[in-house]
Formats: structure tokens, C-alpha cells, sequence
């Protein structure tokens, strides 16, 4: 079996896809079971495609294996897309997922158009080094406020299209079926099949 390394170690990340990846004939493992726990990449990058390449030419460099590296940005309409590529640190260099949601509301307490859309990016490099990008956008709307406790980033605050739940409230099996990520990882699925 070939193996397929993640160039993240986020515990939600690393669940949620090798959830949708499981019946792939491949062997996954995450950035620590590769034992890459310390390796540290600076995420510069001017979009989510760049910074999703920067992760995974970052792994590759060391292993030359199968591997791929994704990238997420919630990016709301009325904000001129923000907090985008910032989604991480919205709130300041060293701020968690709450920090974030709180600065989220906070910024849209007065705004009524709530429309907004999660975008992943997925790059994989393949043994040979050969290099795509896929995507997957998850269109939806900001809550007025934290709703549930399932997830993990901005969850408690999307309302997915077509729901009147947010993600936190969502179980997983549907999350992982409409999410921006299972999406980008759908299309990944098509191109790893195809190779
Ligand atoms: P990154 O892809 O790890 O750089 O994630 C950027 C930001 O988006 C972080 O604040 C994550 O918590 C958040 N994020 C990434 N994926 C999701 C998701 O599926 N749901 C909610 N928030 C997410």
C-alpha cells in the first residue's frame, strides 16, 4: 500500500479527512505519525492555494512521498472577504478559535447581509514531484451568534446553504459530506484515482 502523508497535524483536520478518505487504497498518516511533530512551516503565502503548496513542497522536500497539504479561509461578503487568508490568526498572532469567532461576531453585529463561503484548497505532490491544486468551496451564512459544540474553527458561527444548523450543531457524517473540505478531498479522490 502506497503511502499518503498529511502535511497537518490539527486533530480535527487529520480526523475529518481520513474519514472521507478511508476507502482509498492508501496507508494515511498525519504530520506526527510521519514524525514531523517539530517541523514548523511559515505559512506566507498571498492566497490559500500558495500557502496550501508552501505545506506540502515543505513535507515533500523531506520525504519525497505521496503528499498532500490543505488550506482553509472563511471569507464573508460584507467584509470584502476577510478574514480569508488570515482566518487563523484574525484575532492576533497568538489567538484561538474563540478569539476568533468573538472578533467575527463582534466586527458583524450591525451587518445584515451575513452571506460568507468556506474555501479549501488542497495541493498534492506525488512521488515524482509532480504538483496539482483542488478546491472545494462551501457556500453558506454567519450566525448571530456560537451555536453548537461539534467541529472546531468557525464552526459554532456557519450556517451551511440549504441548513438551518450550523456546523456545530451538524453531526459529522453530513459535515463530511457537504464541507468545503470533503469537497476539495472528493475531487482529490477523482485525481489520485486517475493517476
Ligand atoms: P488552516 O487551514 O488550518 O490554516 O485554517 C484556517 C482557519 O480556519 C483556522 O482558524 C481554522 O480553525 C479554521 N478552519 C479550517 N477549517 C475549518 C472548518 O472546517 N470549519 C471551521 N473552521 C475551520
Amino acid at each position: 500500500m502506497r503511502d499518503l502523508i498529511l502535511s497537518t497535524g490539527n486533530k480535527n483536520k487529520v480526523k475529518e479527512i481520513k474519514e472521507i478518505l478511508k476507502d482509498l487504497d492508501y496507508n494515511i498518516l498525519d504530520k506526527n505519525e510521519a514524525g514531523f511533530e517539530s517541523l514548523d512551516i511559515e505559512e506566507n503565502g498571498d492566497s490559500l492555494e500558495e500557502n496550501s503548496l508552501i505545506k506540502a513542497r515543505a513535507m515533500w522536500k523531506e520525504l519525497k512521498k505521496l503528499v498532500i497539504a490543505d488550506d482553509t479561509g472563511l471569507f464573508v461578503d460584507e467584509l470584502d472577504g476577510e478574514p480569508g487568508i488570515y482566518s487563523a490568526r484574525y484575532a492576533g498572532e497568538s489567538s484561538n478559535d474563540q478569539d476568533n469567532r468573538k472578533k467575527l461576531l463582534r466586527k458583524m453585529k450591525n451587518i445584515e447581509n451575513r452571506k460568507a463561503r468556506f474555501i479549501t484548497s488542497i495541493a498534492v505532490i506525488d512521488e515524482r514531484g509532480n504538483e496539482k491544486i483542488l478546491r472545494g468551496i462551501c457556500e453558506g451564512k454567519i450566525s448571530r451568534k456560537e451555536i453548537g459544540l461539534n467541529g472546531f474553527g468557525y464552526d459554532p458561527i456557519f450556517i451551511p446553504q440549504g441548513y438551518d444548523k450550523s456546523f456545530g450543531e451538524i453531526s459529522n457524517e453530513i459535515k463530511n459530506e457537504i464541507s468545503h473540505r470533503a469537497k476539495a478531498l472528493k475531487e482529490l479522490k477523482k485525481y489520485l484515482n486517475s493517476l
